[in-house]
């Protein structure tokens, strides 16, 4: 689960961690006051919640309040990566002489977390870890011993210039830690972690998302969750039970079992196709589970072909199948549907489905390379 900027460093200043001022309005002229109120050269900041916003053009500087009205009226039209902007934060500008980054994060290549710094952060972040991975300075921390506080010193000194911005540094990385470990966390991030006048480090940015299998421990957390962060499709799809992401491309996907569903979506790359979408039926052959992801699934105008891909195990094909018809009963399907059907029963339930007049396969290569081909083919 993700958060806003504006909820992160609100949670940054509840550990001590140090932020500007920040309001949050909805309107130009409330950004107007705000700046006013503020009496300053102030930022306006897109808050969605994605990253990048800086390069996307949310993120402008206003001198005075009328400048603020403008800028906010600018940023609240924009939609950064098909998000719309509806909130901004008014927040002071900080005269920056050098961007840091830092970050906790887990590393589940050594089951571990991983403690992320360089003197090189801000908006180009991500070039660098790229490009230049060795100005990123890594440190493990392996969360049942804590923190190795001269192996931290260590690694603060390679990316902090002088003694008072690593005993800084070193502050802010313990109240992250605390705050990670505590709200169960998946990410940390302060990015640009802002060298401003006197020696003085502030998180002028501040990306938090935390662990969905643990939200459920913490509900100061779930207070703090989005509407907007699921789609609508998601959330229509997480109340009949479904598990469901949206994605961008035209093949609808049904599949029984997640490991099956994200297999499958690959499998649909490899054959040059794109998956509009991540769908998990469950163990379940619950035709009303069936109907819904389809209603679902054909509820995307993007959707150019449809995949059910079902291995019966516990499930049964026969079932599968039958769910299959009770739902083309109660909702009009327009589009192609290739179907592939291989498990328990398959025979039986291949035979009901042909009886409809539905073709299906067993071989999930077939069926994918038939239904790219009915979503318009490989794509360039
Ligand atoms: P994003 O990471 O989504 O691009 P940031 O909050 O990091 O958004 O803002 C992008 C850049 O804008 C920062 O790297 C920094 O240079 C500048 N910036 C952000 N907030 C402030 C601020 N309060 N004062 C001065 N500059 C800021
Ligand atoms: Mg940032």
């Amino acid at each position: 689960m993700n958060i806003h900027e504006y909820q992160g460093k609100e949670i940054f200043k509840e550990y001590g961690i140090p932020v500007n001022d920040q309001a949050i309005v909805t309107t130009p002229e409330a950004a107007r006051e705000a700046a006013s109120a503020m009496g300053t050269t102030v930022v306006v900041k897109a808050q969605v919640l994605v990253g990048g916003r800086g390069k996307a053009g949310g993120v402008k500087i206003a001198k005075t309040p009328e400048e603020a009205d403008a800028r906010a009226r600018d940023i609240l039209a924009l939609t950064i990566k098909g998000i719309p902007v509806e909130k901004v934060m008014i927040t002071p500008a900080s005269e920056i002489n050098r961007e840091y980054y830092v970050s906790i994060t887990v590393n589940r290549n050594d089951n571990n977390l991983l403690l992320m710094m360089s003197r090189a952060g801000g908006v180009d972040i991500e070039d660098l870890a790229v490009n230049r991975p060795e100005e990123i300075i890594r440190f493990p921390i392996h969360p049942a011993d804590g923190i190795d506080e001269s192996g931290l010193e260590a690694a603060l000194a390679e990316v902090f210039e002088t003694p008072t911005l690593q005993s800084q540094a070193k502050d802010a990385v313990h109240r992250l830690y605390r705050i990670f470990m505590e709200k169960d966390c998946s990410l940390v991030e302060i990015n640009p972690y802002a060298l401003v006048e006197d020696e003085k480090l502030v998180a002028l940015d501040a990306k938090v998302n935390f662990d969905d299998n643990a939200v459920f421990k913490h509900p100061e957390v779930e207070a703090l969750r989005n509407p907007e962060e699921l789609s609508a499709d998601e959330t229509t799809a997480n109340a009949a039970g479904l598990s469901f992401v949206s994605m961008d491309g035209t093949i609808g996907c049904m599949v029984n079992g997640a490991g099956l569903a994200m297999a499958t979506m690959d499998i649909i790359k490899l054959y040059g196709g794109d998956p509009a979408n991540f769908l998990d039926v469950g163990g379940s052959s619950n035709p009303a589970k069936v109907v819904s992801a389809l209603k679902i699934i054909t509820g995307n105008p993007r959707v150019e072909a449809i995949l059910i891909n079902i291995f019966g195990g516990i499930t049964r094909c026969d079932d599968i199948a039958n769910g299959i018809l009770e739902a083309l009963a109660q909702i009009d399907l327009k589009l192609p549907m290739v179907i592939r059907l291989i498990g328990t029963n398959d025979d039986e339930g291949r035979r009901i489905l042909e009886g409809a007049g539905l073709e299906s396969y067993q071989s999930l290569g077939e069926a994918v390379e038939h239904v790219v081909a009915a979503a318009g083919g490989v794509k360039a």
